[in-house]
């Protein structure tokens, strides 16, 4: 997989110049920004580790997760979304441009993913929920590959849950914590922990969907994994209001067991990080002359030694897109 058949370059940097509009407009608002804790500890002291476009980004001294503080209330992230520009663009241009590939080479493996672990775990095959479901292409492709019973979409934006009725999915247009389901077997959200105001209320609420056993699975970034380490700021994946909350192995952990749940693995299966750190190398944003060695792999020697770095990062939890498998 390589980054250009997901996010193709032309149509990516015009969601980009939408995206800065669209921060203009939330900047205006920066007065009612509130301060927040730390979404996984609940710890408030921190250290600042960087902005971008106006957003401070602490890094708790305790448990390391980064977050974005003060944050847009959770009414101003609701206005954002309703109104930004680049989402609307996103879901009428980039997703549908990519969709074929992001399904066959995203969606299936994650789908195959999901009922590979309810195997392993000896979860049954009921109801499957995905909240934050988006576009709907996980459920589309869940519910073609007839792994559970039941496939529900949870999506609380109007515009979203739309298209994944017109897909033909069950779809629940609310929150996660208004949504009543009985016997339900999994709860899914991919990339949506670090979009939220409060993680811990939303955990909270798909632990309370669930009964006893019900499996948990996410995805957020990581933090500590080679392509945020690297980038920071460079990389597309850190940045307001979008992005608010970076999770490490172990701060999600806490979080989840503090809400009740039993982690049973977490891994780093991401396949770009390499390949994103050296883009940035060569486009001349970060500098590794002085790093003989990683000049070496993502330079001078990446034909030949780059996948196999990936795949270092890969099994070592080192990259930067995380899974997390619970249960209640
Ligand atoms: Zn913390």
């Amino acid at each position: 997989m390589k980054e250009n058949d997901i996010r193709p370059e032309e149509l990516l940097n015009v969601a980009l110049d939408l995206h800065k509009q669209d921060i203009e407009d939330i900047m205006k608002k920066k007065h009612e920004f509130i301060e927040f804790c730390c979404p996984s500890c609940g710890k408030n002291k921190n250290n600042l580790v960087y902005k971008k476009e106006g957003f401070l980004f602490n890094k708790c001294t305790k448990c390391n997760t980064v977050y974005i503080s003060p944050r847009p209330t959770a009414k101003l992230l609701e206005e954002f979304y309703d109104n930004s520009k680049s989402m609307v663009y996103w879901n009428q241009v980039l997703f549908p441009s990519s969709e074929v590939y992001r399904k066959e080479n995203i969606f299936k493996n994650r789908a195959l993913k999901v009922i590979e672990i309810c195997q392993k775990y000896g979860n049954d095959f009921g109801t499957i929920v995905d909240v934050g479901a988006g576009y709907g292409t996980f459920c589309e492709v869940l519910k073609e590959l007839n792994g559970f019973e039941r496939v529900v979409a949870v999506e609380s934006s109007i515009g979203l849950a739309e298209t994944c009725k017109h897909k033909g999915i069950e779809t629940i247009n609310k929150q996660i914590e208004e949504v009543v389901l009985k016997d339900v077997s999994v709860v899914t959200n991919f990339e949506v922990l670090e979009h939220l105001f409060n993680p811990e209320e939303f955990v909270k609420a798909c632990y309370r969907v669930l009964p006893k056993d019900g499996m948990f699975v996410l995805t957020t970034p990581n933090i500590d994994g080679f392509e945020l380490s690297m980038l920071e700021t460079f990389s597309p994946n850190i940045g307001g209001p979008e992005h608010l909350n970076y999770f490490n192995p172990s701060s999600i952990t806490y979080l989840l067991e503090k809400s009740g749940f039993e982690v049973l693995e977490i891994s780093t299966p991401g396949k770009l990080d390499a390949e994103l750190v050296r883009k940035e190398i060569i486009n001349g944003n970060i500098d590794v002359s002085e790093d003989r060695f990683l000049q070496m792999v993502l330079v001078d020697q990446w034909e030949k030694v780059g996948e196999s770095f990936q795949n270092f990062l890969e099994i070592n939890k080192l990259s930067s897109h995380m899974w997390v498998v619970a249960k209640k």
